[in-house]
């Protein structure tokens, strides 16, 4: 495995070493942020389907405060 080898940064394409990069495999913080973002993105559509359980957790807080 060559310890310094160059990997292209997921978000931008950047080229960036793989060796001593923390935000690997992004070149930055900047890029590792806005792809965690993306995907937050992507998992915030899926819960439409998901309204039902919501519902329940309501009623169950309901029977909380009763
Ligand atoms: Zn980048």
């Amino acid at each position: 495995m060559d310890k310094n080898k160059i990997i292209l940064c997921p978000q931008c394409k950047k080229p960036v070493t793989w060796k001593d990069n923390p935000y690997r495999p992004f070149c930055s913080e900047r890029c590792k942020i806005i792809d965690l973002g993306d995907w937050a993105a992507e998992r915030y559509r899926i819960p439409d389907k998901e309204i039902g359980s919501e519902e329940d957790f309501n009623e169950n807080e309901k029977d909380i405060l009763e």
